[in-house]
């Protein structure tokens, strides 16, 4: 018999955790099209698109004004390689410097988050002469061997730990200690000036944040923490790179996600809805000075496609697009009145909903622990772990006494397991590791069954919600009753799949 893997022939998706109903591509998982706010599967079924396709699609798909562009780029000049001028760069650089905060006009071209995240950190390092990175734990910054260990949710087993990465608990993790958004802001400042003071405040090369946490659970910088990071670069001569990847280009209902919390960063880094999804395309765009001191001395940085001309033609048609139809107004109008809509959601539901966040149509709920989950202290549990990973290890040492070669392997393996298990006890905070998510996963499976698709946080604590800017008030409405009707189920029964579930955090 023929196998099935060779009738239909299958790939590695990203962030593919092997889940036992998406081990091939199958009529009813697999999507052929998109229109607007809709994508839809070989077998016609039409869902919702509440996750903007990893917080892609700002315009909705299936343009047809966009296809033309595309197809026009395609016939005149398909491909240049980047370290050349090419008009259509040139003018893309000019539409970028109308709609971007004052002085940030210098672009560095790339292909996705990742490799611009990874030229910001060159070009401050070549400029301040210094190694070291400041961020947030539980930020999120991409997905590569240098920007996985950038990002603060700990190392899969195959990473390694950078030594100039220095992680400062961010507002959320903090949240989750003291239940209170201001303190938790105080608190994360004094966290930043602590280790600024224990590493040297002069080793740095750069302060990295998003701002609004995006696979974090949606969570803003207040403008009081935005203006203290300026001071602080400013008075220690560091670099203050601003993350938009997610937050840019009206996401937040204002162009770009700085201008929405009140940071002034030397640098921002664009990604994901700077094409709305039509064309890989990234950017770095340094404030005037340091992109002139890149420019007079060389910045030895760059991807072949970094810049690809169809990237480029569908960035200018998406600045287009959002001003003619004032898209990012209405992501501000139609985000307020959703989170209004989400708040007073919230208000009835306190035993399940914790807190509802966000600007724009970048927003979230997160959901409190089932009473049950949360009866187990933290202490408790980093003791049930830490039993977990002895027994473990003892087992395996008895079956491992005969194989000497194997039982070094083993042990290494079980150190490595007990250092995650033990950071994961005393953070609290892994991928999908929040004590909600199985509230969270029961939520969003029940949208998936209403045809809506939403997404959830790193740590599966929260439900977010980044339709594109289309959406209507009255689709609002209709995913706040469902939404509604969830949380009334999850009120009587502390109902969710028993399966892990892997959260979507690309
Ligand atoms: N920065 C942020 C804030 C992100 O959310 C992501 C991806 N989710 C990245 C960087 C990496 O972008 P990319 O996947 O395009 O490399």
């Amino acid at each position: 018999m023929e196998r099935e893997e060779e009738s239909r022939p299958f790939y590695i998706p990203a962030w593919y955790y092997g889940g036992p109903d998406e081990r091939s591509a199958r009529p009813d998982n697999t999507f052929v099209r998109g229109e607007g706010m809709f994508v839809v599967r070989e077998d016609d079924t039409r869902f919702e698109d509440w996750e903007g396709q990893s917080l892609v699609n700002n315009l909705g798909l299936g343009r047809a004004d966009m296809a033309k562009v595309l197809a026009d780029q395609v016939h005149r000049l398909s491909w240049l390689k980047p370290s050349a001028f090419s008009d259509v760069r040139v003018a893309l650089t000019r539409d970028l410097q109308s709609i971007l905060p004052h002085g940030i006009s210098i672009p560095f071209y790339g292909i996705g988050g990742a490799d611009s995240v990874e030229a910001a950190i060159r070009a401050a390092r070549m400029v301040t002469g210094r190694k070291n990175v400041l961020v947030f734990r539980t930020g999120f910054h991409g997905d590569t061997i240098t920007t996985e260990a950038v990002s603060g949710w700990g190392l899969p087993d195959y990473g390694d730990p950078r030594p100039w990465v220095v992680h400062v608990p961010s507002p959320y993790d903090c949240f989750q200690d003291l239940g209170e958004w201001d303190q938790a802001y105080e608190r994360c400042l004094e966290g930043i000036e602590k280790a600024l003071k224990k590493r040297g405040p002069r080793t740095f090369a750069c302060v990295l944040v998003e701002p609004v946490m995006g696979v974090g659970g949606v969570v803003p910088l207040s403008t009081g923490l935005s203006k203290a990071l300026r001071e602080i670069c400013d008075r220690h001569g560091t670099k203050l790179v601003a993350d938009e990847v997610v937050t840019g280009f009206g996401r937040t209902g204002e162009w770009f996600g700085s201008s929405s919390v009140g940071l002034k960063p030397d640098a921002i880094v664009l990604a994901k809805g700077m094409t709305g999804g039509y064309a890989p395309l990234s950017a770095v765009v340094f404030e005037r000075s340091w992109g002139e001191e890149l420019r007079q001395n060389g910045f030895p940085h760059g991807p072949t496609f970094g810049g690809h001309l169809l990237g480029c033609a569908a960035a200018r048609e998406t600045i287009r697009i959002l001003t003619v139809e004032r898209l990012v107004e209405r992501a501000r109008t139609v985000g307020a009145y959703m989170k209004k809509r989400l708040s007073e959601l919230g208000q009835q539901h306190p035993a399940v909903a914790r807190d509802v966040r966000g600007m724009g149509l970048l927003l979230a709920i997160e959901l409190r622990p089932a009473r049950s989950t949360t009866q187990s202290t933290s202490a408790e549990k980093i003791g049930q772990r830490a039993q977990t990973v002895r027994a473990h290890m003892a087992r395996r040492l008895k079956e491992l006494r005969r194989e000497p070669r194997g039982l070094v392997r083993e042990v290494l393996g079980a150190g490595r397991l007990l250092a995650r298990q033990l950071r994961a006890g005393g953070e609290g905070r892994t991928y999908g590791g929040h004590p909600a998510s199985q509230r969270t996963w029961a939520i969003s499976e029940g949208l998936l069954n209403d045809r809506i698709r939403v997404w959830v946080s790193g740590d599966a604590s929260s439900i977010m919600f980044c339709p594109p800017f289309i959406v209507t008030e009255s689709q609002v409405d209709r995913l706040v009753d469902r939404l509604d009707f969830h949380l009334r189920q999850i009120s009587r029964e502390d109902a969710g799949p028993t399966a892990t579930r892997a959260p979507s955090a690309v």
